[in-house]
């Protein structure tokens, strides 16, 4: 039997996501009890333990439903970041804020553009409001070509998203592309600056995205989430900044208490755990590291990255390495969704993981 009533008609066009497999998952599907994953860049330190205790701090009031406008949260990402509050939405995860700005902006008739291989929640959100996605291609060195990206801007272009660092590309543009994109695209296209892994990078040519807003553009988002470097991802909080008049929609579209109590008390904490934060970057750093050295013994092509990840190329063989590497208990993820069918990418795991993932990669090879 399957219902008469109909989904909307965004619905039809929306290719299924694919998060990684969860662990639970392999364990029952392969027998295997001690299995790792290495595929959703989760961090492999655990959660920040400053968050840890204002979770449990806060469980008691768990009854209580939490605050709608996440005022202390604002204030404290807002103090953090050195912008105002009212620069500041808070979202279920950066997902949260994605979703809100496609359901504040687009319309049926509108274009997202976007990178191809990039991440593929924007495609969601979009198609779901029925909007028609752009895709340029990536450049020969798997950056975003920010020349074909303005390019391709015609003036139904209402939303443009710039991943930066890319996933899973891990690349980065860098401030002089930026600056010379940003000049062509038109008041009338936002653009969404996804700096998902922005406390990993480490480059002076990494652009300060935050100084468009600063200096009141009132077309661009700033995205960032708690879910990496600091751990929350089970949680889900991811926030945005930008001018008041470009939140004043998302705030309309939000669910009304769409960050939970338990995630308010979590994201003031971490972002004032700079031991955790400092932890998990020199960790990212030294792991990413280990595995280049690894990748280049075995043989394996990779692409440089900034973030908390690394995009390895296998060939036609691909996907045959990631079913023999979850046989040994091991989840990476497969590029086919992003259009990148001959590799995997792998994130940065804990020393024994790594370790784990490079004798298992021995093995297969
Ligand atoms: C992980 C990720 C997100 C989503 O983060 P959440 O805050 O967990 O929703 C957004 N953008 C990119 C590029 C990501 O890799």
């Amino acid at each position: 039997m399957t219902t008469h009533v109909k989904p909307q008609r965004g619905l039809s066009t929306m290719p299924p996501y694919k998060p990684g497999k969860p662990i639970e998952e392999v364990q029952r599907e392969y027998g295997i009890q001690d299995v790792i994953k290495l595929a959703s860049n989760e961090n492999p330190l655990g959660p920040s333990p400053k968050a840890v205790e204002a979770i449990r701090d806060a469980l008691s009031e768990i009854n209580l439903y939490p605050d709608s406008m996440s005022y202390n949260l604002r204030q404290a990402i807002a103090e953090h970041l050195g912008v105002r509050r009212e620069q500041v939405a808070v979202g279920n995860g950066a997902d949260g804020i994605i979703m809100q700005t496609c359901m504040a902006y687009l319309d049926d008739d509108c274009e997202l553009l976007v990178s191809q291989s990039s991440f593929p929640v924007y495609d969601k959100f979009a198609l779901a409001m029925r909007a028609t996605l752009v895709k340029t291609p990536l450049t020969a060195d798997y950056r975003l070509d920010l020349e074909a990206m303005a390019d391709a801007i015609t003036d139904r272009t209402k939303l443009i998203i710039v991943c930066n660092p890319n996933n899973p590309t891990g690349t980065i543009v860098l401030t002089d592309k930026v600056a010379a994109f940003m000049a062509r695209v038109p008041d009338s296209a936002l653009v969404i600056f996804d700096e998902a892994y922005y406390e990993f990078v480490d480059d002076a040519r990494y652009p300060d995205t935050l100084q468009y807003v600063l200096e009141g553009r009132e077309n661009v988002i700033v995205m960032r989430t708690l879910s990496k470097a600091y751990g929350l991802a089970g949680v889900r909080l991811g926030y945005g900044v930008a001018d008041p008049t470009v939140l004043a929609p998302l705030y309309q579209v939000k669910g009304v208490f769409e960050v939970n109590r338990l995630a308010q008390a979590a994201g003031i904490a971490a972002l004032q755990d700079e031991a955790f934060l400092k932890k998990s970057i020199a960790a990212n750093r030294a792991g990413q590291q280990y595995l280049y050295r690894a990748f280049e013994r075995l043989g394996l092509d990779y692409v440089p990255g900034y973030g908390n990840f690394v995009l390895v190329e296998f060939g036609p063989q691909a996907l045959d390495v990631q079913e023999r590497l979850l046989a040994q208990g091991i989840i990476v993820r497969p590029c086919v969704n992003y259009d990148l069918p001959t590799f995997l990418r792998i994130s940065v795991g804990d020393e024994d993981q790594n370790a784990r993932l490079v004798e298992a990669l021995e093995n297969v090879l």
